[in-house]
């Protein structure tokens, strides 16, 4: 079983010719909203594998909040959504001509959510569980989680992304930890990505995951016996967003289903090389049915 535990948000894209200088408004060429947040896109993607999936986030008493529930409810046979008296977490996205970006978000709910504290989080993992994490909870409240997952017996996925800085999680608590080349390099200092993975896993993760984009992803841990690389099949890309969250979700469910590091990682690969090809966050995640293609390849 995949508990996924994390943020899920509205996220407003706006695409614009050009960015508004400060002061002056820009009517935006199309608008759209679409259910977002790394927890629910690595939630999402771990069930389109076919693993049996929790997820456990948090969300407003509001409309939004009731809209992302809906959402998930498509997608997700057991969800357990908390609810607060505040605004729904969500994010506006303006996306210019040439695909550049800048994104404001407002994260209430996830400031304030402490799984092991408020949810039946902590009874409900079972030995040989994966529990999934990302950076979106404060870091107390993801050790909470990865530490409750190793006292029952679980394993742990972290993927440590977004970076805060100030409230890092305990890298010592995940069996596995997935980052990309920019918050390796944000974490360790390190330009080689091999270095890179050393020092990581000197601050005790068990297993570390470097995702490369096109070039794939390097892995380093006990099961292999040195760092290496796996290529990424090699596709048209045409939207990155959220490939890496369908990479996480991959992994996640690969282990569910009894994969060990290699082949799940090189799953997650194939999974996350078709939501390039297609533009979208969470609409660009490969099906049931072609996930369940790949796991039979
Ligand atoms: P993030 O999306 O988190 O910034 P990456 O850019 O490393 O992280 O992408 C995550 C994963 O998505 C990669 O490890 C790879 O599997 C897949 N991916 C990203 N870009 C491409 C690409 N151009 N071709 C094939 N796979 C890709």
């Amino acid at each position: 079983h995949v508990h996924v535990v994390g943020n899920a948000c509205v996220d407003t894209i706006f695409r614009v010719g050009r960015f508004p200088a400060a002061g002056e408004t820009l009517n935006a060429s199309s608008y759209a909203d679409g259910l977002g947040g790394k927890g629910a896109n690595q939630a999402v993607a771990a069930a389109r594998t076919g693993a049996a999936v929790t997820f456990w986030t948090a969300l407003g008493k509001d409309r939004a909040g009731a809209w992302i529930r809906s959402r998930l409810d498509r997608e997700l046979s057991d969800l357990e959504a908390i609810e607060f008296d505040l605004p729904s977490d969500r994010s506006t996205i303006v996306i210019g001509a040439g695909g550049e970006n800048f994104i404001v978000s407002g994260v209430a709910c996830s400031e304030a959510f402490d799984p092991i504290a408020q949810t039946a989080l902590a009874d409900r993992i079972a030995s040989g569980d994966i529990v999934v994490c990302q950076g979106n909870l404060r870091g107390a409240a993801i050790d909470a989680c990865l530490r409750a997952a190793q006292e029952n017996g679980a394993r742990t996925v972290l993927n440590a992304s977004p970076i805060d800085a100030a409230a890092l999680p305990d890298f010592g608590l995940a069996q596995v930890l997935v980052v990309n080349q920019s918050e390796a390099k944000a974490l360790t200092g390190q330009d080689d990505m091999a270095a890179a993975a050393d020092a990581l896993a000197a601050k005790g993760a068990e297993t570390v995951v470097i995702t490369l984009g096109a070039e794939g992803c390097l892995a380093l841990g006990p099961d292999q016996g040195g760092s290496f690389r796996l290529p990424a099949p090699r596709v048209e890309a045409l939207d990155t967003s959220g490939a890496g969250d369908v990479f996480c979700g991959c992994l996640a469910g690969g282990f569910a289903k009894g994969m060990s590091v290699a082949p799940g990682l090189t799953f997650a690969l194939a999974a996350a090389a078709i939501a390039v090809t297609r533009p979208g966050t969470l609409i660009s995640c490969p099906s049931a049915s072609e996930m369940a293609a790949l796991i039979d390849q």
